[in-house]
């Protein structure tokens, strides 16, 4: 059977007409009733990367959550919200975001993603046991409220990279070194989806974000809200409205292949796609992977084909972020001198240990290392 994909439109994140569009979207997937019982206890998991503004586009916005709140309260779910940061605490991120207030608002109550606990997955294609959130344990079931973004590694982050927020967290750095290619780390994250089983999931691309994402990209209208039990079905959509080749994403590749979901066999409802379409969305649309394929660090000729992070040094603080947040050892990405930031020179990257997990740029708060394709891999590129 198809999977169900709800586009509807949505140009502002003014609350009424985000409430009407999160319960057209809700019903035209058959009803909330779907997805939920009363008396259920549901975990919504919206993208909380870091402490971030709603304007900045990083973060789920909070009319959306509040939005879906609203919904799921009204079929009789008790709900929680929960997230694990790139950095800081959830509910520092959560108060920056807006969503913290919302949800004290509407008595959501804040998970805990502060410990986890090993889940056994033994049907897992690649991983069969994963370091879970408490929160995502205590939970019935889990509604995702991802945000579509630029994704260094993955190419786009929206309904199935979202999951990988309910690791705990330095737990994630841990799985980047374990999964140093992006084949893997995408095999990774369908078979994580896989083992959480999110119910539903209900994607704020009313603002998305494009070029240097998922942190400092630029926020980009794209007006709609998307819902899909179906992850892959969703992102697969999300992808075909910039005009991203769905072949190229590997959580919607291994998506389908490891039975996730479907990229091919897809029922569009709502509003027209081709009404939302934006070509030039700025994505990284290069057949070329976006790492060295490779098992340890990037091996010695892929260097100079592989895009890597390159830091600006005119926009670094010099704040250590990318060196903490780096998950190799020793650090690909590390201070010029012992003595650290002290001397306000940028930190260095080593490229021959630098796995390409983009780690770095993801979280580098001033939006200061870029992705380049090195010179060789341009022309590669090109010819491909
Ligand atoms: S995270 Fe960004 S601003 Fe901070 S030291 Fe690294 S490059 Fe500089
Ligand atoms: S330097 Fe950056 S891209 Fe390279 S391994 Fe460290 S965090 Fe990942």
């Amino acid at each position: 059977m198809a999977s169900k994909v709800a586009i509807v439109r949505c140009s502002t994140y003014e609350a009424d007409e985000v409430q009407t569009a999160v319960e057209r979207a809700l019903g035209l997937l058959g009803g909330v009733e779907e997805f939920v019982r009363p008396g259920e206890r549901i975990l919504l998991k919206p993208n909380l990367l870091v402490g971030a503004t709603p304007e900045s586009a990083v973060t789920t916005h909070p009319s959306v959550f509040a939005a879906v709140v609203r919904v799921l309260q009204g079929a009789g779910a008790t709900l929680t919200y929960g997230d694990s940061p790139g950095f800081g605490s959830t509910a520092g991120a959560a108060r920056k975001a807006g969503i913290a207030q919302v949800a004290e608002d509407l008595g959501v109550a804040l998970a805990d993603f502060s410990d986890g606990q090993q889940v056994s997955f033994p049907e897992g294609r690649l991983i069969k046991q994963f370091f879970l959130a408490i929160g995502v344990l205590e939970a019935d079931g889990v509604v995702s409220l991802p945000k579509f973004k630029t994704h260094g590694l993955t190419r786009i982050t929206a309904a199935v990279k979202n999951q990988f927020g309910c690791v705990v967290g330095l737990r994630k750095g841990e799985w980047h070194a374990r999964m140093p290619d992006v084949e893997r780390f995408c095999q990774m994250l369908v078979d994580l989806n896989r083992c959480i089983a999110p119910r539903l999931s209900v994607c704020d691309a009313v603002v998305a974000m494009e070029g240097n994402g998922p942190r400092s990209g630029t926020p980009r209208p794209v007006g709609a809200i998307v819902a899909s039990a179906d992850p892959v079905a969703l992102d697969a959509t999300l992808a075909r409205i910039v005009g991203l080749d769905p072949a190229l994403v590997g959580t919607i590749v291994y998506g389908e292949e490891f039975g996730l979901g479907t990229a091919s066999d897809v029922e569009l409802v709502g509003d027209p796609l081709e009404e939302f379409v934006v070509p030039d969305f700025e994505v990284n649309r290069s057949p070329a992977s976006t790492t060295g394929g490779s098992k340890g660090p990037v091996s010695f000729m892929r260097r100079f084909v592989v895009p890597k992070p390159v830091i600006r040094p005119d926009r670094c603080t010099a704040c250590g972020t990318c060196v903490r947040v780096c998950p190799v050892t020793p650090k690909a990405v590390d201070w010029a001198t012992p003595g650290g930031a002290a001397d306000g020179r940028p930190p260095r990257h080593d490229y021959g240990r630098c796995i390409r997990c983009y780690c770095c740029q993801e979280m580098c708060p001033e939006g200061a290392i870029q992705i380049e394709v090195p010179p060789l891999g341009r022309i590669i590129h090109r010819g491909s």
